[in-house]
């Protein structure tokens, strides 16, 4: 199966993913997160790789995909910060359940909605850039392999 073309009726993730406002780099950062390919801790353990494996943000979980865009403490400091006021919601600590939530209630074409996509786009690329940011200035969470 190519990573590329999709099969049949679009993903329900995918107007969420490439409609609308955002930068390019933001809109392909979240499609790699959508489909797990992004190198977490999690994944550099599996591969026998050495290091420290625990979130950047909140060292006492596991860095997994799942946990960086669902239940970690910057993924909820941000969308209370930029998202609760126009959807007022406790995020899931559930990925999945964050994704069918915006790919649900951010579709359309509102201007509001458009608004709150390019947001929620830019939560998770930022939260990418910021991790990758503190992992590089600590020599002990360079990945090993
Ligand atoms: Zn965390």
């Amino acid at each position: 199966m190519g990573i590329f073309k999709a099969k049949g009726a679009p993903a329900p993730w995918c107007s969420l993913v490439w409609k609308d406002l955002s930068p390019q780099r933001d809109k392909f950062l979240v499609w790699l997160v959508v489909k797990n390919f992004i190198t977490t801790c999690d994944k550099v353990a599996s591969w026998g790789g050495s290091g420290l494996f625990s979130c950047l943000f909140c060292p006492c979980s596991l860095e997994t995909r799942d946990h960086l865009f669902g239940g970690c403490v910057v993924y909820k400091e941000l969308y209370a910060g930029l998202l609760a006021k126009a959807f007022p919601r406790t995020p899931s600590d559930d990925w999945n359940i964050e994704l069918q939530w915006a790919s649900n209630d951010l579709k359309g074409k509102q201007l509001r909605n458009q608004a709150a996509k390019a947001i929620w786009r830019a939560m998770i690329s930022t939260i990418w850039r910021e991790r990758y940011s503190l992992k590089m200035e600590d020599p002990r969470r360079a990945s090993r392999r």
